[in-house]
């Protein structure tokens, strides 16, 4: 077996498909890692010899092919590296050591980093299943559950809603109207009740991150630590120190936000994720309200907006019962706050482009100047 395929890296995700995009930079000399959390220019990365640090300051975005320039990613957030990245890392011995490039995402959570400011965050890549946790201990808010199913599906990842702390809802027939509640709000997922105390519904849980990548995204309060140390099992909370392995004797214990399970599959459970903002998730709205665009499609103007227009397929559904009002509102609601970010996103990209044209501009006119100088 060839370096590029090394089996310790199995537990975290590698496979044959990583092992082929890998290929030209284990060519270099490269070696493999994911990512197991960033912190300030540094990240920590499992390899084959062990979990290391490596600065992350040069990475080469978008384009992996060994020949292309090594580049700052500082500017572009969205190049930046994050937890859950497959990274070509500079092999022992090389120092600094740098993070030469990730593997193109097969997913990627983005969020808009805040209010203010309109850019995108990577908060996890190669993420399969972004498991939602909803309590069962309070109301249900479909609202929110529907915003969280957005984020999933733009990422990429399958989405799953786990009801939390079933035991407090004993009775079967009450559970399974909550249950089916949810199950019309998130068309095409999966929703599993699931008591971590009891321990019912952690079994069929476990088989589904068995494989692949999980994170879990939901409130604060909504039972995603339990869920997360039930799922590790209390000998892995001790992994949570790791020791840096790069050979130069230092000793630092961080908290890392990637975790290989016992029975299978990788988690990742990093605090940025639980407090999320849609980021460009036209998309993925799209997804989560997947019966509203299908009824858009039978109504008289194709770009109805579902308001007075005679004809609207999507009235007629509100009329009939078949639609709820509360789920068109929801829909509009998260496609407002979608364009809104997009407005202001837009507004940024302007200012940018501006500073661009002036930059050239300054040094068209220098060109000329000195074309000007040499003719003279
Ligand atoms: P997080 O903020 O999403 O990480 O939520 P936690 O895991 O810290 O849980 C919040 C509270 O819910 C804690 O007091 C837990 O003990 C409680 N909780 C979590 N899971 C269950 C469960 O399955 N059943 C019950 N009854 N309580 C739970
Ligand atoms: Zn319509």
């Amino acid at each position: 077996m060839s370096s590029s395929s090394p089996r310790s890296l199995d537990a975290y995700g590698w496979d044959a498909d990583w092992a082929d995009a890998f290929e030209s930079f284990a060519e270099r000399g490269l070696v493999p890692g994911r990512v197991l959390r960033v912190d300030r220019g540094r990240c920590d990365l499992v390899t084959p010899g062990g979990v290391v640090q490596a600065d992350t300051e040069y990475v080469v975005p978008r384009d992996p092919s060994p020949s292309s320039q090594l580049r700052s990613s500082r500017g572009d957030p969205m190049s930046l590296i994050c937890t859950g990245d497959w990274a070509a890392v500079d092999p022992v011995g090389a120092d600094p050591r740098y993070v030469q490039a990730y593997l193109p995402r097969r997913t990627a959570f983005v969020r808009s980093t805040s209010s203010k400011r309109s850019e995108g965050q990577i908060l996890a890549a190669n993420v399969d299943h972004a498991i939602i946790a909803v309590s069962l201990a309070a109301e249900l808010d479909l609202g929110r559950i529907e915003r969280f199913l957005a984020l999933a599906w733009e990422s990429g990842a399958q989405p799953l809603v786990v009801l939390t702390k079933a035991d407090l809802v004993p009775d079967p027939v009450g559970l399974s109207y909550l249950v089916s509640d949810v199950e019309t709000t998130a068309p095409g997922v999966r929703v599993l009740p699931v008591s971590a105390l009891g321990g019912d519904g952690t079994e069929v849980l476990r088989a589904v991150v068995a494989d692949g990548t999980s994170v879990l995204l939901g409130q604060s309060g909504a039972g995603k630590s339990t869920l997360a140390n039930a799922l590790m099992g209390a000998d892995v909370m001790d992994v949570q120190t790791v020791r840096d392995m790069d050979g130069k004797g230092r000793h630092t214990t961080t908290t890392r936000n990637l975790f290989a399970l016992p029975g299978g599959g990788v988690l990742i459970d990093t605090p940025g994720l639980r407090g999320v903002g849609l980021y460009d998730a036209e998309s993925g709205v799209g997804q989560v309200f997947a019966e509203i665009a299908g009824l858009a499609e039978d109504c008289r103007f194709h770009d109805c907006a579902h308001t007075v227009e005679p004809g609207c397929a999507v009235l007629a559904a509100l009329e009939d019962g078949s639609l709820h009002e509360r789920r068109l509102d929801s829909y509009r609601k998260l496609l407002r706050e979608n364009e809104r970010l997009a407005a202001r996103t837009d507004a940024r990209l302007r200012a940018d482009m501006r500073k661009v044209w002036k930059q050239r501009g300054a040094e068209g006119r220098a060109a000329m100047e000195a074309k000007r100088g040499r003719l003279r």
